[in-house]
């Protein structure tokens, strides 16, 4: 087993991989910011480092300090959470050069998955069915631009190869706005993502946003561990998720989980990973791979009773999988609300000091958070400050559970998104199921 883990993260996930390290009997290393000394994790660990003042990209995203961080600690292995470096390939690669386990997919993946042109292709050698495009790259000739769009029909959406974050793409619905829509795009692709690669999609209109988890090990073993829906997003951020996905049949879960397992085989997967699709009109359309440990990533372990960090350690101190796909089963329903420190109106961060924090319990309850009470939310980074996850034999009971729990939280001194969740958990069509990423902010009155 890895006998010392450093956890390149902060906040809630930091916590999650320390509760792992420990339950496995691994040591802990936090590193740290200076905004971040009084973080949970921090007092908790075995050790801790701090590695830089508080802007992320002088201490979280400071590749350098990181690495020393790991070698003035006699540390094996680096945990990079989920955002951050967590998808860097240069830092993976830099972790694994200097002698240390990345706890994640090898570099030349992150790599290949990074750029969505390549990960489209990959993944449609692969059999799994993708968003009908570009096929490639595109290139500057304008009429050869017009016959592409014109074959997968308008409306269309040019997209950076290089994009994240819901940055880098544009809708386009006439042949009279796709030539300035190529060019603008490909400007900002260059300035924000420093590669000037763009492409081209159909633009599906009502989708939904199904996404389906796989866990492989370095020996060629992978297995699926079902769905999730992550339909209820504002500005391309989720707010609720849930497994496993109203409406999708064993059938199909099984029929695109295994070639998304398959995928994993062929491209020679490790760790845990998860597979992104639209979903329109019962089809699945693969949009990109997130090659790292997702936040919504609790529902699933409530569905298949898997601890997908614990795993994670496993399979990165060399352990097969001790699973096959036969031991997985898809199991009750889960509900994921994020809970920000933000205006639940205008959704303006709200940073500051929690004077008062009672946590909800009860059957079925799994709080993920690092706050306590007293505990002063900085100002510097994403105001995603915990989750609260219910579980249940049923999608009713789970939002049942979930409506009690939310009520019974109190976190006061600072504002956040709970009244949002509350007024989505009483929503005639959330409760049906179903409804599709644009749902949010049409009900929110954006667009
Ligand atoms: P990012 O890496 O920036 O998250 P994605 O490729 O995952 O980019 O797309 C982000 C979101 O953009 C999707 O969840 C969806 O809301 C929208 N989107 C992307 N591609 C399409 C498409 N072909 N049709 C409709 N919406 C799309």
């Amino acid at each position: 087993m890895l006998s010392k883990v450093l956890i390149a993260n902060r906040g809630e996930i930091a916590l999650r991989i320390l509760r792992a390290c420990r339950e496995l009997g691994i040591k802990v290393v936090a590193v740290h910011s200076t905004a971040d000394r009084d973080l949970k994790h921090v007092r908790l660990a075995d050790e801790s480092v701090c590695i830089g003042p508080p802007p992320a990209a002088s201490s979280y995203l400071n590749i350098p300090a990181i690495i020393s961080a790991a070698e003035v600690t006699d540390s094996v292995a680096i945990h990079p959470g989920y955002g951050f470096l967590s998808e860097n390939a240069d830092f993976a690669e830099q972790v694994e050069k200097s002698g240390f386990i990345f706890i994640g997919p090898r570099p030349e993946t992150i790599r290949l998955m990074g750029d969505k042109v390549s990960a489209i292709a990959t993944m449609k050698k692969a059999g799994i069915p993708c968003v009908p495009g570009s096929d490639g790259p595109l290139g500057d000739d304008l009429e050869q631009n017009f016959r592409i769009a014109k074959d997968i029909g308008y409306p269309v959406i040019i997209k950076a190869a290089g994009g994240g974050g819901g940055r880098g793409m544009r809708v386009v619905r006439s042949e009279a706005a796709l030539h300035n829509a190529i060019i603008l795009t490909r400007s900002e692709a260059a300035a924000a993502f420093g590669n000037e690669q763009i492409y081209m999609e159909k633009f599906l209109e009502n989708p939904r946003h199904i996404e389906f988890q796989v866990l492989a090990d370095a020996f060629g073993k992978a297995i699926y561990l079902g769905e999730r829906d992550c339909s209820m997003q504002r500005r391309h951020q989720k707010i609720i998720e849930e497994a496993p996905a109203p409406g999708i049949s064993k059938n199909l879960r099984h029929k695109i989980g295994e070639r998304c397992a398959e995928a994993c085989r062929e491209i020679g997967y490790r760790s845990a990973g998860t597979f992104e699709f639209l979903y329109e009109n019962h089809e699945f359309y693969f949009i990109e791979m997130n090659t790292r440990i997702q936040v919504e990533h609790p529902v699933t372990e409530l569905t298949t009773g898997l601890d997908l960090v614990r795993e994670q350690l496993l399979i990165a101190a060399g352990e097969s999988l001790s699973y096959q796909q036969s031991d997985i089963h898809i199991q009750g329903h889960a509900v994921e609300c994020r809970i920000n420190a933000e205006n639940p109106e205008t959704f303006l961060p709200s940073p500051g000091t929690i004077t008062r924090y009672h946590a909800p319990g009860g059957p079925g309850v799994r709080v993920d958070t690092h706050i306590y009470s007293g505990y002063p939310v900085p100002p510097y980074y994403d105001s995603m400050i915990g989750k609260v996850i219910t579980y249940s034999d049923t999608r009713k009971s789970a939002i049942a559970r979930m409506k009690m729990a939310l009520e019974e939280m109190i976190i006061d001194g600072i504002k956040t998104n709970i009244p949002l969740h509350q007024s989505l958990l009483t929503d005639a069509n959330f409760l049906a199921g179903g409804t599709n990423i644009h749902y949010l902010e049409k009900k929110l009155g954006v667009s």
